[in-house]
């Protein structure tokens, strides 16, 4: 599965020259990473992408990350080995992030919130690499719409046009840009 993120700038999100802006999951953290599917080696989504967790705590295809928290609750040392080192690529992303957009807040949504979850010292610990300033003005947290926030952000995206102007839209398809 892909890894990607939004960026909301002054209450908009940022869409970029093409919209495809927020393509996080491809910022090269790793020189000594696996190839990506982009063609660079080391993407953020190869080191804590679906793929990159399943690797890394020994567990097979078709595992959910509902069982990989689970097994880690349990005391699993190999799956607590494995998060954490997925946790520790995932704070050293962050800490990019941070650098760059120096944000009040970064919200951890889908997988990465349970991962988030269950690695949060070593998010923080790895995010101390992210300049002081901005690292320390950065509040992390999950989404509040919680497990469900991403299906419920692209049907509200899908309905605003509606929703901003009813008359307009009266009779017309439903349609999501
Ligand atoms: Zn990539």
């Amino acid at each position: 599965m892909g890894l990607g993120g939004g960026i909301i700038l002054g209450g908009r999100a940022l869409a970029g020259a093409g919209g495809y802006a927020g393509e996080i999951g491809h910022m090269s953290i790793n020189p000594r990473g696996r190839m990506c599917r982009c063609g660079r080696r080391g993407c953020w989504e190869t080191e804590i992408g679906e793929d990159a967790v399943l690797r890394a705590t020994g567990k097979a295809p078709g595992t959910t990350m509902a069982e990989i928290v689970a097994a880690h609750a349990a005391g699993d040392p190999v799956v607590r080995r494995g998060l954490n080192q997925v946790g520790r690529w995932l704070g050293m992303g962050v800490a990019d992030l941070v650098n760059i957009f120096n944000p009040d807040v970064v919200i951890f949504g889908g997988d990465t919130r349970q991962l988030f979850e269950v690695t949060e010292p070593v998010v923080r610990a790895a995010l101390h690499t992210a300049l002081a300033a901005p690292n320390e003005h950065v509040r992390l947290t999950h989404p509040g719409l919680g497990a469900d926030s991403s299906l419920l952000g692209a049907a509200e995206l899908a309905f605003a046009p509606l929703l901003r102007n009813p008359l307009a839209t009266q009779g017309a398809p439903a349609a999501a840009g």
